[in-house]
C-alpha cells in the first residue's frame, strides 16, 4: 500500500493549487483525477487545428500587485504564465438592446468611473458611492489577503444584503443598475440572491484589469505540471475514490480507490463539488442537519457555448482580443432567472489565441442555461444522447447565430459555428453532479462547505467552497491548504516569495 502525506481529489485550477502548496511545504502528494486527462475546466479542445477554452476565457488580478499576480508569485509560477491583456476600454463592451445603447467599459477604477459620469453625468455621486463600498468590502476581506488566515462565516454587514437592494437604494436608473451588475455573468448568481460583498469581492479583479492568457488555461495547466517535477507529487488520471476505510477517532485510515488500489494518507482534500463529498461520507459520521445543508445547495448558473471560427478567406474586421456582453433587459434578475422566457443574454467572448500555425481564430459564444432546459436528458452519457437532444442543441445554436447576426451583421458571411457545448457537455467533461458552470450557488447567508469535514482529516476546498472562477477557487485552495501546511510553514513560502 502506498503512503501519502496529503491525497488531493480534482485536479481543476483548485486541486492544482492544493497540491503544489502542500508539496512546497514539504508534503508527499497524491493527486487523482477523475478524468483521463487534468486540468478540469482549464483545459482546451481543438477544433480544426483551433483552440478553444471549455471553462476559463480571461481573468482580473493579472496587473502589477493585483491578487492573481500574487498567487501565481507565491506558487513560482509568475513567470511562466503571459496575461494578455485588452488593448483598450473599446474591447469590453456592454450592449443593452432594451435601451439601444452600447457601453464601453475600461479598466481602473477611475477609469471607469470616468467613463460611467461621462454616459450617466446625472449619477456621478452613485457612481463614486458604488465604487467606494465594492473597495470597502474587499479591503476588509481576509479572504482576499494572502497574508491572513481566515476560514470562516461571512462576517461583513455587506454579507447580508444583496446586491439588487444596495443598486437600488444608490440609484433609480435601471440601465446603471444593469451596469453594475454585468458581471454576474461571471459568478452565476443574480443580483437579489448574491450579497454585495460576495459580488464586490468577484468583480473587483475585473475591474482593475481584464487579461486573457497567451494558451488560455493550457498555460495554467502546463506551468503546474512542470513545477511539479521540483517537488514529490504524484498524479493519477481516470482515479476515484471508493470507499473512505479504517475510520477511527473520526479520522478515515485507507482510502480505497476504483483502480483497486488502497492508499495510506494522513489527510485528503477535496476539491470536488460538495454534493459528490457528501456522497462519499458515511451516513454514520455526519449530522442531518450537515446533509441538509449540503443537499440545500442550489446550482450556480450554467452556460450554453457556442464556437466558431472565421471561414477561410476571410477577415476579422476587429482582429483584437474582445468581451461584448449583449443584455436584451437591463434587469439582470431577469437574465438570470430560470423562469425568464424572453430572448437569452449573450457574451461574445473573441480571444487572442491564433490557432496552430496561425490558422485561425475562435469565437465563444455564451448563454444562460438552466437545469430545467437539459432536464429530459439527464441521465444520457456524451456520445449516446437521443435525438431530441441534438435538435435542442441546434435550435439553440441556430437562436444564437441570429441573435448574434442582429448586434454583428458582419458575422453571418464570416463566422462558421463548429461546435457548441451544453451543460450536458459540461457535467460530463467536467465530472460534475448537474453541469452548472460555477458549482454552489453563491447565495446570500449561505455557510459554504470549506475547510474541516466531519471526518477531521477531510478538507474540502474548490469553487463552491469560497468563490468561483480562478481566483476565487486558488484562495480557496490556499485558505484551506495554510490551515493544513500550518502558519510556519505557510510564512515560510511567503518569506521566500512575495515578501522577497
Ligand atoms: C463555460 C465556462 C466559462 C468560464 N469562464 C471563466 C473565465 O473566463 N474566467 C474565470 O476565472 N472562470 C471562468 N469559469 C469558471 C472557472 O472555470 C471555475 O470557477 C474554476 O475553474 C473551477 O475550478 P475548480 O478546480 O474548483 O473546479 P474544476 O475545474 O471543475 O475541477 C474539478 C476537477 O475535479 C474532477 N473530479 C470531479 N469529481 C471527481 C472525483 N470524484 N474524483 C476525482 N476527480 C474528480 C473533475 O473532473 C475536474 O477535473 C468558467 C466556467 C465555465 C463552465
Amino acid at each position: 500500500m502506498k503512503k501519502y502525506d496529503h491525497i488531493v481529489v480534482g485536479s481543476g485550477i483548485s486541486g492544482l493549487t492544493m497540491s503544489l502548496l502542500l508539496a512546497m511545504s514539504g508534503n508527499k502528494v497524491l493527486l487523482i483525477e477523475k478524468s483521463p486527462i487534468i486540468g478540469g475546466s482549464l483545459t482546451r479542445f481543438n477544433k480544426r487545428g483551433i483552440p478553444f477554452d471549455t471553462g476559463f476565457h480571461f481573468t482580473g488580478g493579472f496587473h502589477e500587485g493585483g491578487i492573481l499576480s500574487d498567487i501565481l508569485t507565491l506558487l513560482g509560477l509568475r513567470d511562466s504564465i503571459e496575461p494578455i491583456f485588452l488593448p483598450n476600454s473599446s474591447q469590453n463592451q456592454f450592449i443593452f438592446e432594451s435601451h439601444g445603447k452600447r457601453f464601453e467599459h475600461p479598466c481602473g477604477i477611475e477609469n471607469i468611473k470616468n467613463s460611467f459620469k461621462g454616459y450617466f453625468p446625472a449619477e456621478t455621486s452613485a457612481i463614486d458611492r458604488y465604487f467606494e463600498k465594492v473597495q470597502s468590502v474587499c479591503n476588509r476581506t481576509p479572504s482576499l489577503n494572502l497574508r491572513e488566515n481566515a476560514i470562516g462565516p461571512p462576517n461583513l454587514e455587506e454579507d447580508y444584503i444583496s446586491l439588487d437592494t444596495v443598486l437600488r437604494k444608490l440609484t433609480p436608473n435601471e440601465l446603471l443598475r444593469g451596469l453594475f451588475s454585468g458581471y454576474a455573468m461571471c459568478y452565476g448568481v443574480r443580483p437579489d440572491e448574491i450579497s454585495f460583498a460576495n459580488h464586490s469581492r468577484m468583480v473587483l479583479s475585473f475591474y482593475e484589469s481584464i487579461a486573457f492568457v497567451k494558451d488560455g488555461g493550457d498555460a495554467f495547466v502546463r506551468a503546474f505540471t512542470e513545477k511539479f517535477k521540483d517537488y514529490d507529487i504524484d498524479i493519477s488520471c481516470s482515479t476515484y475514490i471508493t470507499e473512505l476505510a479504517d475510520i477511527r477517532d473520526n479520522k478515515v485510515g485507507r482510502f480505497v480507490l476504483n483502480t483497486g488500489e488502497e492508499v495510506l494518507s494522513d489527510a485528503c482534500v477535496f476539491t470536488i463539488h460538495p454534493k459528490d463529498i457528501l456522497g462519499l461520507l458515511p451516513e454514520k459520521n455526519y449530522s442531518k442537519a450537515f446533509a441538509h445543508r449540503i443537499s440545500a445547495f442550489e446550482p450556480s448558473l450554467g452556460l450554453f457555448s457556442a464556437f466558431a471560427t472565421f471561414k477561410p478567406g476571410s477577415i476579422d474586421q476587429n482582429p483584437d482580443a474582445s468581451i461584448v456582453s449583449i443584455f436584451p433587459d437591463a434587469d439582470v434578475n431577469n437574465l438570470l432567472d430560470p423562469a425568464y422566457n424572453g430572448v437569452p443574454a449573450l457574451v461574445v467572448v473573441k480571444s487572442p489565441n491564433l490557432g496552430n500555425g496561425g490558422t485561425g481564430k475562435g469565437i465563444c459564444i455564451v448563454e444562460p442555461s438552466f437545469g430545467e432546459h437539459v432536464s429530459n436528458w439527464i441521465d444520457s452519457k456524451r456520445g449516446n444522447r437521443p435525438e431530441e437532444y441534438l435538435t435542442y442543441k441546434h435550435n439553440r445554436v441556430e437562436a444564437i447565430k441570429e441573435h448574434l447576426f442582429s448586434v454583428f451583421p458582419e458575422f453571418r458571411e464570416t463566422l462558421d459555428f463548429i461546435d457548441a457545448g451544453s451543460m450536458l457537455t459540461f457535467k460530463d467533461y467536467l465530472c460534475s453532479p448537474d453541469g452548472s458552470a460555477y458549482g454552489v450557488k453563491q447565495k446570500m447567508g449561505q455557510f459554504n462547505l470549506i475547510g474541516k469535514l466531519p471526518l477531521h482529516n477531510l478538507f474540502a476546498a474548490g469553487q463552491s467552497s469560497l468563490l468561483p472562477g480562478i481566483i476565487g477557487a486558488m484562495m480557496s485552495s490556499l485558505i484551506v491548504g495554510r490551515a493544513i501546511v500550518g502558519k510556519e510553514h505557510y510564512g515560510k513560502i511567503l518569506d521566500g516569495t512575495l515578501c522577497h
